[in-house]
């Protein structure tokens, strides 16, 4: 997005990608464009003014798969209903476009959910891209004739950083008025000796558990499922992590099934283009991080997917686990330093980094 929004004041981009292909936080999400859940104030602005660059940008790049799709979350129980009605009536609902609706409206806006739910909180302000293929779309655009100039060198690992420039693992210089960068969760490397020498991470003694952590979940897509979601899908867990619904109601909701707290487990399911539906998500924070993915989490998820659309899934086709980086312990939104004269590091969106990307990158070149 950096480079996309290079492009759009007129700057000429040389973009290193580590792997052939960008494999991080970025293609791993659910490709949530998500206002709905986002906090009052400069986080939902952000989300705002992100949502609406979305829409531009898609415009140029059709192939990053953006629809204005909305989304839903469904209540299992009174208890959650009154949490969304509540949020339903804080000044912001208005620019959330929230509605609330009952079990009848719920499958009028949404048919493949047939499954037997209380109600739920429409977004009407939500949307949904491709995460495993808009990095390519956007690149298409990006190097499309008549732009200023971009140039994408894949397998190339910055591993120093220096005044206006990053060298490679190669030993080349790559040189400009301004480096950004963006290494999302990778807090050694070419970042780490900043980060350290500024205690920016949330571990460094001294911190107090304030700045940058990393975060891991599980997710998983079946194969193509016969119905069509018109909207994305959340569960009544998700009310329990998302900063919009911390209303007075939410003090009265019984405590999560086990396994979905011990996992900080939320369901959000979106369909993709191809009909298959991604499934997540789980938040692990205390690293080590496992190397593998835990079944008991993937059980769970599976079974409240299949009580909201009311019918036996499609089978599993794929599983992973994807890390990103967050602020923590700071009204901050995401982290932004310089490291050096003409270069600067900007991490730390956390699960908002889908949706806000664009207009991060937009306030990098305020
Ligand atoms: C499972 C999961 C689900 C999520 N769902 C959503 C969602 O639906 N909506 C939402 O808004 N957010 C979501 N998020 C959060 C969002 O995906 C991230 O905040 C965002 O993608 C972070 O982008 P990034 O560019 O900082 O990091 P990344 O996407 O991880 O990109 C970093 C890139 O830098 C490369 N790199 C690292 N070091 C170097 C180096 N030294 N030289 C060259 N290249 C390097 C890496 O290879 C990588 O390609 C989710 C995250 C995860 C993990």
């Amino acid at each position: 997005m950096h480079a996309v929004m290079a492009r759009r004041r007129g700057l000429a981009v040389t973009h290193l990608e580590r792997e052939p292909e960008g494999r991080g936080a970025s293609v791993r999400n659910f490709g949530l464009v998500w206002v709905s859940g986002r906090r009052a104030g400069p986080e939902l602005a952000l989300a705002l003014r992100a949502r609406e660059l979305w829409e531009s940008i898609a415009a140029d790049a059709p192939g990053t798969g953006f629809r204005p799709a909305g989304s839903l979350t469904v209540a299992s129980t009174e208890a959650e209903l009154a949490v969304m009605r509540e949020a339903a009536e804080l000044p912001d609902a208005k620019q959330r476009e929230f509605e609330v609706l009952s079990p009848a409206d719920v499958r009028e806006v949404n048919p493949a959910l047939r499954g037997e739910f209380a109600g739920g909180l429409w977004c009407r302000a939500d949307a949904i891209v491709e995460p495993r293929v808009a990095l390519p779309a956007l690149r298409a655009w990006l190097a499309s004739p008549g732009g200023p100039g971009y140039e994408w060198r894949p397998g190339r690992e910055a591993v120093e950083a220096g005044p206006n420039g990053v060298r490679d693992q190669s030993g080349q210089w790559h040189r400009g008025d301004l480096v950004v960068l963006c290494t999302g969760a990778n807090f050694t490397g070419v970042a780490g000796p900043h980060l350290a020498a500024t205690g920016a991470l949330a571990g460094a003694p001294g911190a107090g558990g304030t700045g940058l952590r990393r975060v891991r979940l599980q997710m998983l897509q079946t194969r193509p499922f016969a119905g069509r979601l018109t909207t994305s899908v959340a569960d009544g867990d998700s009310l329990r992590y998302y900063p919009a619904y911390d209303v007075p109601s939410l003090a009265s909701l019984p405590p999560q099934a086990d396994v979905a707290a011990a996992n900080r487990a939320q369901l959000l399911m979106v369909q993709r283009l191809d009909g298959s539906l991604t499934i997540g998500d789980t938040h692990e924070y205390d690293e080590p991080f496992a190397f593998d993915v835990d079944e008991g989490a993937y059980d769970h998820l599976l079974a409240r997917a299949a009580a909201l659309l009311g019918t036996e899934l499609p089978r599993v086709q794929r599983r992973w686990a994807g890390v990103y980086s967050e602020v923590t312990g700071t009204t901050a939104l995401y982290h932004r330093s310089t490291v050096t004269p003409g270069v600067v590091l900007v991490t730390g969106p956390g699960g908002r980094g889908m949706t806000c990307s664009p207009a991060i990158a937009e306030e990098t070149f305020l």
